[in-house]
């Protein structure tokens, strides 16, 4: 993934119309070939204005953006956060018959909450409860499964959470489909999820997690 200035836009890891009939075809189009593009474009265009930045990788953006010089702090966090959690939220899905319950991070979310059912009813509520444009989010703090929310093109980056599954509740996610109705977008977003790489960032956050406390 091209993680450095002048950021391009790569494909997405299948056809638009992969995620049918649960996602359909225009969304993902609109989706990735027009907002994400925009994102990037912006990006680029702040930092093409400031050479001293292009060194700097997308994640030190949304980790490091309190290192910025204040006029740029919003405009960048904003502009890098929508290319992160764009790339983010299409990395985690997949076809639908590709979409498996992985049961080893259904043993990780048993852990910190009753049942897998449980977990998902608080990501829809966490899904619900955004008001305005944001994610929900599911990260791993101190090694725990926890769910979470943000803003605009926010990110819970920081150094003690890292995300593993964002859902994207900004209405051009679902507008076409559903209108103003987010709920059953969730549901057609539970055929969609990649499981095994939930399973893998989340494996990459807890090793992450001991490298930097040794
Ligand atoms: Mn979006």
């Amino acid at each position: 993934m091209n993680d450095y200035y002048p950021f391009i836009n790569t494909p997405l890891p299948y056809a638009y119309d992969a995620l049918e009939p649960y996602i359909d075809q225009k969304t993902m189009y609109l989706h990735h070939d027009c907002h994400l593009q925009t994102y990037i474009d912006n990006l680029n265009a702040i930092l093409k204005e400031h050479p001293d930045l292009q060194t700097w990788s997308l994640k030190e953006f949304l980790y490091r953006w309190p290192d910025l010089p204040p006029s740029l702090q919003i405009p960048i966090r904003n502009q890098a956060g929508g290319v992160f959690n764009h790339r983010f939220f299409f990395e985690e899905m997949a076809p639908p018959e590709e979409s498996y319950i992985d049961l080893d991070i259904v043993k990780e979310i048993e852990k910190n909450f009753t049942d897998l059912n449980d977990f998902l009813d608080q990501l829809r509520q966490a899904a619900l409860s955004v008001f305005g444009s944001g994610y929900a989010w599911v990260v791993v703090e101190q090694g725990k499964l926890k769910i979470t929310t943000t803003a605009n093109q926010n990110t819970p980056i920081d150094e003690n959470m890292t995300p593993i599954l964002n859902l994207d509740v900004w209405e051009h996610a679902y507008y076409l489909k559903h209108y103003n109705l987010r709920s059953p977008y969730f549901d057609d977003w539970l055929h969609v999820i990649r499981w095994d790489i939930l399973k893998q960032r989340f494996h990459e956050a807890m090793s992450s997690k001991t490298e930097s406390s040794s």
